[in-house]
């Protein structure tokens, strides 16, 4: 029988291996960390509850965005920073993302992706072709393959070439924990539901938020109770429950990632990049209701809102092209999400809309959609241009792919108390702390949830070796 995750005094058995740094969860954040670890020279177990690494990292799209790094470079890119970064990030969440945090992870991801690609030979690559909603510049990065799959399967294989230890089907349980707060080790569960005990210097929670526990989501974002979880099931607030019984703070629990361009029923990502170029979303009855460019997670709220809780990304073959180079989206093809419509009579059908709402803007004579206006005409920017016909159409709705709130932490990620004092040897970062989208959908910038797995894995990791370095 599984137990709930739990705080035990004192330390574990004396017989229990030891470690000098425990890693709960082998996502992005847990790999990244062990890497960092073993650079350092110090050594490392990573717990991992599934039996292989994957994690949300490996079901997410694996973009993961960073300033001036080699790969910019290369790729012709000038004139971003740190500072840019920054500005964008904050921008996109109106000012209330965590400053602190904002600031150290804009500093610290381009030099963790060139670490991983000259050290540890990751090749990272600078996706071309269209700029993601909220970013200034392109710097988007992805390993070649474009999946979160294929970056888990590299971090991994660095890991384990670097040395660290890597314990699967071990789904951690409880921490023991000492009368000054400091965790003396763990206690992990086994398939057959036995309980193995570890011994640790230093713990780094890297085991994501609440996305896969219901009734958190249904207590902390409400909004997203019905819609679907596109993350992975075992992210399931172990560690804020282990956070709330040590006393410590929590943050921006009302920030998330959502998607509003999730293939229904397919369950499959259509990539935002055919709304940022020109693609717009109708909803059941032919209406556009939001500016696309806005950014895709507070779309999820805005599609959940519509007749149905649907709504219909319409694009043309340009478009198609593009969207054609996502793997995400040859597999919602695929799945046969993807319709194509002759004309804007063909697409009235098939959405079900009264057809005068769609061909009110086609002209017959160019066979082009010209503009959509939404009822408060706040779509002046969309589409960049006349969409041309034959048209494609998938229907879509809103999803919840991860949450940003978590575990307070300061900038060297380490877990504060209620006081705002830290915890003295326990760390968190990647989802399993707060992130830097403030406290609702609309503030998560593209890319934002792998910057932390990424930044703050690279950011826990240095500041394990400061404080456990002989
Ligand atoms: C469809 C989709 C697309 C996305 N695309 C992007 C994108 O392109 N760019 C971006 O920045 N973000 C994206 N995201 C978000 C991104 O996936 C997450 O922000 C990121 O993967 C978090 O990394 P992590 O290491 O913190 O967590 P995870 O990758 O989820 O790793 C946590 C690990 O901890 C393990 N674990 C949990 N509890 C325990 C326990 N008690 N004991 C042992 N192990 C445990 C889990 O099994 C898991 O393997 C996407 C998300 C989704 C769902």
């Amino acid at each position: 029988m599984s137990a709930a995750p739990a705080i035990q005094p004192g330390t574990p058995p004396a017989d229990a291996p030891h470690v000098t740094v425990a890693i709960v969860g082998a996502g992005a954040c847990g790999l990244v960390t062990a890497l960092t670890l073993r650079d350092a020279g110090l050594d490392c177990l990573l717990l991992e509850r599934d039996a292989s690494p994957s994690g949300s990292t490996a079901l997410s799209s694996g973009f993961i965005p960073a300033p001036g790094t080699r790969m910019q470079r290369e790729a012709g890119i000038s004139g971003d920073s740190p500072a840019l970064f920054a500005q964008d990030i904050q921008s996109k969440a109106h000012g209330t993302a965590a400053s602190h945090l904002v600031e150290a992870y804009a500093q610290a991801i381009g030099p963790a992706l060139d670490q991983l690609a000259e050290r540890h030979g990751i090749t990272l690559q600078v996706l071309d072709g269209f700029l993601y909603p909220g970013h200034s510049l392109r710097r988007m990065h992805a390993v070649p393959e474009k999946t979160g799959a294929a970056l888990v399967t590299q971090l991994e294989r660095a890991a384990l070439a670097a040395g660290a230890d890597l314990l699967t089907e071990a789904t951690v349980r409880t921490l023991w924990v000492d009368a000054g707060q400091r965790v003396t080790g763990l206690s992990y569960e086994r398939p057959d539901g036995t309980l193995e005990h570890l011994r640790c210097d230093l713990l780094v929670l890297a085991c994501n938020g609440f996305g896969g526990n219901s009734a958190m989501v249904r207590e902390l974002l409400p909004e997203m109770r019905d819609a679907p979880f596109a993350g992975h099931t075992g992210n399931d607030g172990s560690a804020i429950a282990w956070g709330r019984a040590l006393g410590a703070r929590l943050a921006d629990l009302g920030g998330y990632q959502g998607h509003g361009s999730w293939a229904t029923p397919h369950g499959t990502l259509v990539s935002w990049a055919l709304m940022m170029e020109g693609g717009i979303q109708l909803n059941a009855r032919g209406e556009r209701f939001h500016d696309e460019t806005g950014g895709y997670s507070e779309a999820a709220v805005h599609v959940l809102a519509q007749p149905g809780g649907v709504a219909w990304n319409v694009f043309d073959g340009p478009i198609l092209a593009l969207a054609r180079g996502f793997p995400d989206f040859v597999d919602a093809e695929a799945a046969g999400a993807v319709k194509t419509c002759a004309d804007a009579e063909a697409l009235a059908t098939l959405i079900g809309a009264d057809v005068s709402k769609i061909i009110s803007n086609y002209s017959s004579t160019t066979r082009a959609i010209g503009r959509f206006d939404t009822k408060d005409g706040a779509a002046e920017a969309n589409p960049k241009r006349a969409l041309q016909a034959p048209f494609y159409a998938v229907k879509v709705t809103g999803a919840l792919f991860h949450t940003q709130g978590g575990l307070d932490i300061d900038a060297h990620c380490r877990v504060l108390r209620e006081d705002g004092s830290p915890l003295p040897n326990l760390l968190a970062a990647g989802g399993a702390a707060r992130g830097v989208s403030g406290n609702a959908v609309w503030g998560y910038l593209s890319g934002n949830g792998l910057l932390s797995a990424v930044a703050g894995g690279r950011i826990a990791a240095q500041t394990a070796v400061t404080q456990c370095a002989p």
